[in-house]
């Protein structure tokens, strides 16, 4: 972020707080996608992963997650910026943009081909699609059935490579969430080889979620129980890196009371109102579960929440 002069309270509360212990060990981050600005929903997953990092005496970093240019919306990622200052949730070190990464994606691309794990796909979605409906594949994660396998072993002669996917390796991926337990996923069969590439052109997120978290050193990931489904491809695709295992926390979505639908930008959730900024807090705080309880400012406000949060995930 640009530097300026002078710190703003909110900075000051972060700079405070990160000196009380030196971190070592822990790292975090919030990740949005840059298509609107927060709301309720996208709030409560960055209250979370601040505390969190608070609450581990470790630094919080702040990526913005432009990798799909179609759904970016110009200037959604300053309006985010201004609207994590203006609550207080100050990030440490520099922001990174996905969309100047391409190099890095691709090196990571590069390294999994020269493995032979990767492969091109001729396969358009209604083909796989219709797959499914012939029962060739299980029911897959995301609601969508998992790739059947069909340009695997090459391509149909005469067919182009649109995307490109990774070679998924048998067996079930387990893991512990610090906030829901012990998963398990077995990707093979649920997602089958995923896409790393996509048939615009476009590095997929799994991609460049994976080749960002380790190129910045995070050590846990505190996010929506809407990328639950995701972890178990990441961590393979990880391995498959050689990239070390991260910690998982995901956290309840808020859910708009209406249509009982996860709050997104796509169903048009209100963007956060910084005006007051200490009420949207509170309400992230009670939606995640927590007990409200008063605060004179934004800054008290984040103290005594780092201390409950702490309590309620020791280290
Ligand atoms: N960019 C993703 C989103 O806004 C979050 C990715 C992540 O936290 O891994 O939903």
């Amino acid at each position: 972020m640009a530097s300026s002069p002078v710190l703003s309270p909110a900075r000051v509360v972060a700079r405070v707080q990160s000196c009380k212990s030196i971190p070592v060990n822990y790292v975090g981050r919030f990740a949005p996608s840059p298509s609107g600005p927060l709301h309720a929903g996208s709030l409560a997953t960055a209250l979370a992963s601040w505390l969190d990092a608070r609450a581990q005496g470790g630094r919080w970093l702040l990526r913005i997650e432009d990798v799909d240019t179609p759904r970016t919306v110009p200037g959604a990622d300053r309006v985010i910026m201004g609207q994590l200052e203006a609550l207080g949730l100050a990030w440490d070190g520099e922001v990174i943009w996905q969309s100047h990464r391409n190099e890095v994606y691709q090196a990571a691309f590069d390294a999994l081909a020269a493995h032979g794990l990767i492969y091109g796909c001729g396969c358009t979605r209604r083909e796989i699609a219709d797959s499914a409906l012939r029962g060739q594949t299980a029911p897959g994660a995301d609601g969508e059935r998992a790739y059947p396998g069909t340009c695997r072993h090459g391509l149909p002669p005469g067919r182009e490579a649109r995307a490109w996917r990774v070679r998924v390796p048998d067996g079930v991926e387990h893991f512990t969430d610090r906030w829901l337990g012990p998963q398990e996923q077995d990707v093979a069969q649920a997602v089958g080889d995923f896409a790393l590439r996509r048939a615009d052109g476009l590095w997929a997120y799994q991609l460049a979620v994976v080749v960002d978290d380790a190129a910045q050193g995070v050590t846990d990931v505190v996010r929506g129980a809407d990328l639950l489904s995701s972890t178990a491809r990441q961590r393979v695709l990880g391995r498959l890196l050689g990239l070390p295992p991260l910690r998982y926390m995901h956290v309840p979505l808020i859910l708009d009371a209406a249509s009982g639908l996860k709050l997104s930008k796509q169903n048009g959730a209100p963007a956060i109102d910084t005006g007051a900024p200490l009420q949207p807090l509170q309400a992230a705080w009670r939606a995640l579960g927590f007990t409200p309880f008063p605060a004179e400012g934004v800054a008290p406000f984040l103290r005594e929440a780092t201390a409950r949060w702490a309590e309620r995930f020791p280290r």
